[in-house]
This record gives C-alpha cells, sequence and structure tokens, in this order.
C-alpha cells in the first residue's frame, strides 16, 4: 500500500495541537475551495506540472516519524494528517496508525466531506478531530467549495455517535464574500446543537483572486 504525499513538514509547534507534531500533507482534495492554499493538492491541475511527488509505504512513512518520537512523548504531541484531503487516503492513514506509537497523540485535519466509506476505518485511530465546515448553509457551501454539503452533514451526525465530543476540535472561518455574520453564527449554533462542543471561529484571508458571484 502507497501514501500518495505532498510533503512532510516536521517539529510544528502552535499550529496543530499540543505540543511537537510532524504535519503529512496528503494529494487529492473533492473540495475547490475558491481561497485553497494548497491548489497544487489537486492532481488534475497540477498533473503536467513538476510538482515534487512522495510515495510511501506505511512502514517507509513510520521511520521518518520515529525521528521526532522523543518530541512527541515529552511535548503531547504526535501526529497530525492534512491535505488536501488525507480521508482520501484513510486505508492507508490506518496502516499507518496500526505500526505508531500508543504514545503519539494521532490527529487529523479534514472537510469531512467524503463518503462514509472513507471515515470509518479512522474512527478508533484518531485522538482529535479537526473538522473545518467552511459554512453550514447548504447554498454558501456550495458556492465556496463547488461541492454539496450532504456527505458533511452525514458524517457529523455519525461520527457523534462513534467519536467523544472530546475529540472533536471544530473550525468555523469567516469567507470574506462568501458568508457573513449571520451564517457564521448559524453554523456555530449548529454545531453546538448536534455536537455539544464550543466551535473556533477564524478568519480566512483570501489569498487568490476570484470572480465576481
Ligand atoms: S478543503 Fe482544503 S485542500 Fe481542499 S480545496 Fe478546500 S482549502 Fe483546498
Amino acid at each position: 500500500m502507497i501514501g500518495d504525499i505532498m510533503a512532510i513538514s516536521r517539529l510544528r509547534m502552535g499550529t496543530d495541537g499540543k505540543g511537537v507534531s510532524t504535519l503529512v500533507i496528503f494529494f487529492g482534495c473533492p473540495l475547490n475551495c475558491k481561497y485553497c492554499a494548497n491548489d497544487f493538492c489537486h492532481k488534475s491541475k497540477n498533473i503536467s506540472e513538476s510538482v515534487p511527488r512522495g510515495a510511501y509505504t506505511p512502514q517507509e512513512l513510520i521511520q521518518v516519524l520515529r525521528k521526532d518520537d522523543i518530541y512527541y512523548r515529552m511535548s503531547g504531541g504526535g501526529v497530525v494528517f492534512g491535505g488536501g484531503e488525507p480521508l482520501l487516503q484513510s486505508a492507508f492513514i490506518h496502516e499507518v496508525c496500526k505500526l505508531a506509537d500508543p504514545n503519539w497523540q494521532m490527529r487529523i485535519e479534514t472537510s469531512l466531506n467524503v463518503p462514509w466509506e472513507c471515515v470509518e476505518p479512522l474512527i478508533n485511530d484518531m485522538d482529535e478531530w479537526i473538522i473545518d465546515i467552511k459554512d453550514m448553509d447548504p447554498i454558501v457551501y456550495k458556492k465556496y467549495t463547488g461541492v454539496k454539503i450532504d456527505n458533511l452533514i452525514h458524517n457529523i451526525n455519525r461520527l457523534k455517535e462513534l467519536v467523544d465530543a472530546s475529540k472533536f476540535h471544530i473550525r468555523v472561518p469567516r469567507i470574506p464574500e462568501f458568508n457573513r455574520e449571520e451564517n457564521i453564527e448559524n453554523s456555530v449554533k449548529w454545531i453546538k446543537n448536534v455536537l455539544k462542543v464550543e466551535p473556533e471561529v477564524f478568519d480566512y484571508f483570501r489569498s487568490v483572486e476570484v470572480p465576481e458571484l
């Protein structure tokens, strides 16, 4: 089994949860967010460009992750799977988790907008689910991401029955020109009602030019 990995960023602090972490960034994403900061994760857009690619077996990736074992243990950190959309490669991540030291914290950064079959393999593997929900209004969501919100809602409703609420870190972005304060308030309310957690509201910064709506 091979992981299609775009980059591995070691010795991160203060960006991906508690402690020192290694961020593993995967290729591929089903969304097309207008302000995507990692647009080169979309293979189809750069298939002919010389984007560096990394193909790792689970054993090879573990060898890289073990280099910082002492930092993970001393700081309460571990591994963060991001992207792109890491859940598209959940079978690979599951194999990595089986090989990982149980003292490492395992976290995933996801939009959760994938078929449920991509979520299921990792239910018992993750210590934290960092979910960027974009916006819970279906029209705003579709305008911003280019895809329907249905998978996200379905997956949140199933995941909350299987994962303790303390493992959820939900992020609600302010997206310039796409959602307004009332949209953000509605998203926060929905998260509080459904997941019983306080989401983190944060600002997206417009990094690319987008056509007028
Ligand atoms: S979910 Fe993330 S990687 Fe995917 S298109 Fe949106 S910003 Fe880019």
